[in-house]
């Protein structure tokens, strides 16, 4: 039936043996038929948006629950108020897909040896026009902002890179890496759903190179200390009296 399936319909399915898997938020069973997305602390008497309808995964993803939009899919504020049941694995794909963009195709490459992370110099050295200057960042200040931006109150993803080839990251806590080896479907981590009173297999987010956030977010590091610097130099040059 899955012989010329899409290999990440495969992998759906062999997560799903379980009868459901955890993934960022997102709990996803499929016992029966029809496969069930919601928010993994939710119950039945906090839903109040259901849908049968695959394309609504994208506007569940978009606002948190106070109506601000989300600029990182994969921050820790999903709301919980939404259901998906959805016909079949290809459906399933295309919403978790909306929810974490590319994660699922990234555990498959992980699983298959395939997924080549960028350490951050690379990705900062690599940019261009506005953002040229986050190449030149100091080690430091570098360590500052990842672990202001990647923490994981606000971002769920598992960091595979480093600083650069020498320096590991500094600043983040442990849960922020891969801690059993790369992925397989026999070692994912287990986490106790408190609403089905069992565990489930918790699918990593893998980061396998810094996002637009994170360069921003250093590129705004970088122009603060430059203006401090200048003001107290001014300050300075000011105070002179010769
Ligand atoms: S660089 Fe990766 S871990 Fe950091 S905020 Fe962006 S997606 Fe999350």
């Amino acid at each position: 039936m899955l012989g010329n399936a899409h290999p990440i319909d495969v992998l759906l399915k062999q997560l799903l043996k379980e009868d459901s898997f955890l993934i960022g938020e997102v709990l996803v069973s499929g016992a029966g038929k029809e496969i069930l997305l919601r928010h993994y602390k939710s119950d039945d008497l906090s839903i109040t948006r259901r849908s049968k309808n695959v394309a609504d995964a994208r506007f569940f993803a978009r606002f948190d629950s106070s109506g601000a939009y989300r600029p990182l899919k994969s921050a820790p504020n999903l709301p919980a108020d939404w259901e998906l049941t959805l016909p079949g694995l290809y459906e399933a794909r295309l919403a978790i897909d909306d929810f974490y963009p590319a994660a699922l195709g990234m555990l498959l490459a992980r699983m298959e040896g395939r997924l080549a992370p960028v350490d951050f110099m690379k990705t900062a050295t690599r940019q261009t026009g506005m953002y040229r200057i986050v190449g030149r960042i100091e080690p430091e200040l570098a360590q500052e902002s990842i672990g202001a931006t990647c923490h994981p109150q606000a971002c769920m993803r598992v960091i595979l890179w480093r600083l650069s080839e020498q320096t590991p990251l500094k600043r983040l806590p442990r849960e922020k890496f891969e801690t059993t080896g790369p992925a397989s479907i026999l070692n994912l981590p287990r986490i106790y759903i408190p609403t089905l009173g069992r565990q489930v297999p918790q699918v990593p987010i893998y980061c396998a190179e810094a996002c637009n956030l994170l360069v921003a977010a250093c590129r705004s590091a970088i122009k603060k200390e430059q203006k401090s610097t200048f003001e107290v130099t001014a300050s300075a040059l000011n105070n002179r009296t010769d």
